[in-house]
């Protein structure tokens, strides 16, 4: 009797877990975002924070999926056609796109440290769907060399450090290049990060969790 009742609310459980999947795609959809994976574009994904792969050594959220600001992925949308009209076509590999406020909170809980996170009060360009955390790669989806790992929170992450390879630097200059034609701006501090021009207008923090 006990058991039987147990099925029961497990299957109630995953009945409301399932049906609120669409109802989740739905809330982003009318906050502007898009399915970046849907735009049809040669783009990888490698959302690290919904992995152990991060600086944290923690899964912050469930979903690898990565949903943008439709201004954000026009943009990306633009950078991808410009990274494949270069000498040496490339393309990118997608670290981190939205995360909801929730996210951010454990990100500071992790890390309380304004220089590596934005704090919740604040909240993130990511969590208004407006920043983009990339890594140029090949059409294979193999990361091509750049300064640093993702979240690497030393000097030679700046985009002011010079004392690489040529190649790679080389490579995060045509990067910058191609992004800020794009629409976006960089941060001094994190070569892979970019926020969408224009974040501050009207792209309010969202709280909103990322579908399966
Ligand atoms: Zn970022």
């Amino acid at each position: 009797m006990k058991r039987a009742w147990l099925i029961t609310l497990l299957f109630a459980f995953n009945a409301v877990s399932v049906t609120a999947q669409p109802a989740l795609e739905d809330a982003l959809t009318k906050a502007g975002l898009v399915d970046v994976a849907a735009l049809q574009a040669p783009l990888f994904f490698d959302i690290r924070y919904a992995t152990p792969r991060n600086f944290t050594k923690q899964k912050i959220y469930d979903s690898p999926r990565c949903f943008l600001h439709k201004d954000a992925a026009q943009a990306l949308l633009k950078a991808v056609e410009l990274a494949a009209k270069q000498k040496e076509p490339f393309t990118f590999c997608l670290w981190d796109c939205y995360r909801p406020l929730s996210a951010q909170k454990k990100l500071w809980q992790a890390v309380p440290n304004p220089s590596y996170v934005a704090p919740p009060a604040k909240g993130s360009r990511h969590n208004r769907g407006m920043a983009v955390d990339l890594t140029p790669c090949d059409f294979n989806g193999t990361p091509l060399p750049m300064p640093t790992e993702f979240d690497n929170f030393t000097k030679r992450a700046h985009m002011d450090f010079y004392d690489l390879p040529p190649d790679v630097l080389n490579r995060r200059e045509t990067l910058k290049k191609i992004m800020t034609q794009a629409g976006f701006t960089y941060t001094r501090t994190e070569w892979w990060h970019f926020d969408k021009t224009g974040w501050k207008t009207n792209h309010p923090v969202l709280d909103i969790e990322l579908p399966l």
